[in-house]
This record gives C-alpha cells, structure tokens and sequence, in this order.
C-alpha cells in the first residue's frame, strides 16, 4: 500500500514537471522556417494542420486524393507536365513555394519533372515502400500534402528527377 501511493507521488511529480517543457516545445513546434521565393528570403512561418474534413472542403475530389491519400494522377493527364511558362510552383494545399520553372525539364514521363526543389526546408522526404520496393516520397514540409517521388536518374547538375503531380501544384507566371 506504501510502496503504491510513493508510486503515484513520483508519477505526479514527473508528470507535472514535463507540463511546463512540452508546452513551451509545442508551440515551437509548430512553427518552421521556409523559404520565400518572392523576397529571397527565408521566413518563419506557421505549418497547417487541417483535418481530413476540411482538407476535402478546400480541395478537388483530386487534389484531396493525391495530397492526402497518396495518390498519383495519370501520366499526361496533370495540367502542368507540358507547361514551359516562367514562374513559380506552389503547394496547392497551403501556398508555399515548391519547384521554379527553372529547374523543371521534359522527363517524357508524363508528370511535372524537376531537378531541384526551390529550397530543401520546403519539401520534405520519406521512405515508401509501397509498391514492394524503396521509393522516395516527396511531400510538402508545411502541411504535409502528398506531392509525388523523387528518382536518382534526373539530369545534371543534381542528378534527381522530382516527379511531382499537376494536381498537387498550382502555378505563379512571373
Ligand atoms: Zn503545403
């Protein structure tokens, strides 16, 4: 009976002192620095987190399924894979800069193709393993939307091939 009521004072104890750090942590945590295409610069913005309802009331019936289930559209469907305007690429979920029509090129695949996001703390990666072998997801590091892959067999000077789905970007014509 002692030893369970030292017990529960010590869980207490613990408890209450992490009130204070995981709060203060928190709040950094949901703010991170990206990059601005339009000023150059780099800022601290806030990340979004939506819930699925209303990812779906902002978003097409598509763009909700790429962005938020990992879809993929099909090839030579996508709005952009043959766009050769000037601009910037845009995460059509929450706005940030994504990929500049400078490093985008003609993969002959179908999808939106580029060398080199505008900035790494913009797109985020992660391990896939879903069709049975190691790919690499690309997502937006802000909100998290689904973007497409990125392939080790891009031109140079990186050598990436970012395959990204139309339905996942908008476009800014500079
Ligand atoms: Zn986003």
């Amino acid at each position: 009976m002692r030893q369970i009521s030292l017990w529960v004072v010590l869980v207490l104890l613990v408890g209450g002192l992490n009130i204070y750090p995981s709060y203060g942590s928190k709040e950094l945590e949901n703010s991170k620095v990206f990059y601005d295409a339009s000023s150059g610069k780099e800022v601290v913005m806030e990340k979004i987190e939506k819930t699925n309802k209303e990812w779906k009331s902002q978003l097409t019936k598509e763009q909700y399924h790429v962005t938020r289930e990992q879809g993929t559209e099909r090839a030579f469907t996508g709005k952009y894979h043959d766009n050769k305007e000037k601009g910037m690429y845009t995460c059509v979920a929450c706005d940030l800069d994504l990929f500049s029509s400078e490093t985008k090129y003609d993969s002959g695949t179908g999808w939106p193709s580029y060398w080199e996001p505008v900035s790494k703390e913009n797109v985020g990666t992660e391990t896939d393993n879903k069709l049975f072998m190691a790919r690499t997801e690309v997502h937006c590091a802000r909100c998290g939307a689904h973007l497409g892959h990125v392939f080790p067999d891009g031109p140079e000077p990186t050598g990436q091939r970012y395959c990204i789905n139309s339905a996942s970007l908008n476009f800014k014509k500079v």
